[in-house]
């Protein structure tokens, strides 16, 4: 079990925030209720509501909080509450002229993406000369460089995740459906330690070929080639990793396209160093495949960042030639989708190092077979 995240933990990282604001250009940031709320403070109300909840960080200043009056136990109790300015607001009083309390009239701020479009117009009604960016376009970087603490988590993640793919090889599949083996990964999943399953892509066949297909009530046959990805949270943190298993004795083609697919995960992976753009990392694996002659047969970009959510910035895409730092965990899943007939995706979590990559999913990556 890692050590819980401490108000130290939390000011820094506020610290860190408002820091990168400046840097930005920016009077400061203003968060709402979702990732980047747990991420700074630790504080996770139980819903999010139409009633107003922000926290303002400025350089220099100490950061604040301020809550609707019935939520401000939850709020004193956050891991943070001591390095926050505490306020609240009560029903029947304007939410936005007390949160504009916190604010420079004429400043202007990052704010978080999930904040709602009520609350940012309440805002901008009530400071006119106030002007807001998203977080994503401002800040893109703030939570994507994890620290120890999260990096081990994230491997405990994927530790979990690597447990469930062991066991799911072992069960049957021919004669099943999707949607069965499916509900024995979400199962397996939360029996190793996650509170929250977000997908369970079990692609058979030709619902391999479809990137975006969850599951279905396909009964899988002897023959098929089946991808499996799946993950969720365990202890705060994502999870997320593909294998593709075949049923049966497979076909000189499958093993052919699933050796390209597993060649352009390696050269993914062996381009990952600090410095490097993050389209690098894309750019690798895709020559395999291109060069193998299935290029147009890849169809997304190489993989995403993963933290406190499951999809999070940086993303290893064209274009994207911001360098990778050490700490940054993000997967690489190069895939190949034959319409109609078979895909084939292998993903892995790297978190980048000092001098090159570590897999925090660590299962064999040739071809399993299943019965
Ligand atoms: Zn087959
Ligand atoms: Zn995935
Ligand atoms: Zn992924």
């Amino acid at each position: 079990m890692t050590r819980p995240f401490t108000a130290g933990d939390f000011a820094r990282r506020m610290e860190h925030a408002a820091a990168q604001a400046a840097d930005a250009g920016l009077t400061g940031v203003l968060v709402t209720p979702g990732p980047d709320l747990v991420y700074l403070t630790g504080y996770a109300p139980i819903a999010i509501t139409e009633r107003i909840t922000l926290l303002a960080l400025h350089p220099g200043r100490r950061p604040a909080l301020i809550a609707p009056i019935l939520e401000r136990p939850d709020a004193e109790a956050a891991p943070a509450a001591g390095a926050l300015e505490l306020s609240d607001w009560t029903d029947g009083e304007d939410p936005y002229a007390a949160a504009a309390r916190l604010l420079d009239a004429d400043g202007r701020y990052a704010i978080s993406d999930p904040a709602w479009a009520m609350h940012l117009l309440g805002l901008q009604r009530t400071l006119p000369g106030s002007r807001y960016v998203s977080m994503t376009d401002a800040l893109p970087m703030l939570r994507a460089v994890k620290g120890p603490d999260e990096i081990a988590r994230l491997a405990e993640a994927g530790e979990a995740a690597d447990a469930s793919l062991e066991e799911i090889v072992k069960v049957r599949f021919a004669g099943r459906t999707e949607a069965e083996i499916a509900a024995d990964l979400t199962a397996l999943l939360e029996k190793h330690g996650h509170s929250q399953v977000d997908f369970t892509v079990v692609g058979s066949g030709p619902n391999g070929a479809n990137p975006h297909h969850e599951m279905s009530d396909r009964t899988i046959e002897e023959g098929d080639m089946v991808v499996l990805d799946f993950g969720g949270i365990r202890d705060g943190y994502g999870s997320d990793t593909t294998r593709t298993v075949h049923v049966g004795e497979a076909t000189d083609e499958e093993r052919e396209v699933f050796e390209i697919v597993r060649r352009a995960q390696q050269a993914g992976f062996d381009a990952v160093r600090p410095g490097v753009p993050c389209q690098e990392v894309d750019r690798a694996a895709r020559k395999v495949i291109a060069d193998a002659g299935y290029g147009e047969y890849f169809i997304h970009r190489v993989g995403h960042g993963i933290g406190q959510t499951t999809h999070e910035p940086p993303y290893m895409i064209e274009g994207e030639t911001r360098p990778i730092e050490p700490g940054m965990c993000f997967s690489i899943e190069p895939g190949i989708y034959l319409p109609g007939r078979f895909g084939v995706r292998i993903e892995d979590i790297v978190v980048a190092t000092a001098d090159g990559g570590r897999r925090l999913n660590n299962t064999s990556r040739e071809m399993r077979i299943v019965a």
